[in-house]
């Protein structure tokens, strides 16, 4: 177990790739809080279509620890709780996983200023408030920072704020390393291919399909995956990694760079 008794916080917990990242910890040893909107996971019209059991019951099903915690992320007073009770039932802090993230479907004249706002303040600004409110906790060599970002990061195509949002969180992620690392502590991003998730609900069969045919490694990822590359990244063995976007999206930015 690479995470044994390691605190971790993961937003955006209770479904998709959330989900996959507190069960992958949890298999490592770590007690998770996952932090959502509501705790029933979300089940999408192409994946995730029968989910029923919560994250905490499939981690309480592994042996593992873990809490509930209704959290808004674009609520700083919500994620200020999120701390507190993780803090006061775990006892430290060792790992932030920033996921919870919105689209909002349509191009700068379809959506409205408000949309804008809205994908800003769940992909982005709430990445900073999480981190700012954390980082007292995180000053030490297992303190960790973990940003789910994207493939949109490096390109066009996901909308206006989804594209600006996650490429800021790239630069967010460098920032941030710079600032903890004195301390040993490390903060990276993940930036996830097409991953099935019910994220994806707002594409048809044959966007689903081309997403297939651009994906070098010959099938879509699963929350698993990014989960694996989460584990890493909060274990020892990454401790000399910081400041890096890495993507895990089957070759998918091979065939574009
Ligand atoms: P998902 O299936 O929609 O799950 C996201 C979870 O976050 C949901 O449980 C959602 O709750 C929750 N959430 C949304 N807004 C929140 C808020 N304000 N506060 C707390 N929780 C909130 O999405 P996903 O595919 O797992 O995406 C997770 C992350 O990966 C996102 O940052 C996304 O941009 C990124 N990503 C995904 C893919 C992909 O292909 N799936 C690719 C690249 C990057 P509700 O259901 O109640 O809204």
């Amino acid at each position: 177990m690479t995470l044994k008794d390691r605190v971790a916080i993961v937003t955006g917990a209770s479904s998709g790739i959330g989900r996959g990242i507190a069960l992958a910890l949890a298999r490592e040893g770590a007690h998770v809080a996952v932090a959502d909107i509501q705790e029933a996971p979300k089940k999408g019209i192409y994946h995730d279509t029968d989910l029923t059991t919560s994250t905490v019951e499939e981690i309480e099903k592994r042996g593992g620890k873990g809490i509930f915690v209704q959290t808004d992320v674009s609520d700083d007073e919500s994620v200020r709780n999120l701390i507190e009770r993780t803090v006061s039932e775990f006892g430290k802090l060792d790992i932030l996983i920033n996921n919870a993230g919105i689209t909002i479907p349509g191009g700068i004249e379809e959506t409205t200023i408000a949309d804008y706002d809205t994908v800003m303040g769940v992909n982005l600004r709430a990445l900073y408030v999480a981190s700012k409110l954390a980082m007292p906790h995180l000053k030490k060599p297992s303190g960790r920072i973990i940003h789910i970002a994207s493939v949109q990061s490096f390109g066009g195509g996901g909308g206006p704020a989804y594209a600006a949002s996650k490429a800021g969180v790239v630069n967010l992620t460098r920032d941030t390393a710079l600032e903890l690392a004195p301390f040993g502590a490390t903060v990276n991003a993940i930036c996830p291919g097409y991953i099935e998730t019910p994220i994806q609900d707002y594409l048809t069969p044959q966007d689903i399909e081309d997403c297939k045919v651009k994906t070098p490694l010959p099938r879509l990822g699963l929350p698993s995956d990014i989960g694996n590359a989460a584990v890493f990244f909060a274990s020892d063995a990454a401790s000399w990694i910081t400041g890096t976007a890495l993507p895990v999206d089957g070759g998918w930015m091979a065939s574009i760079f």
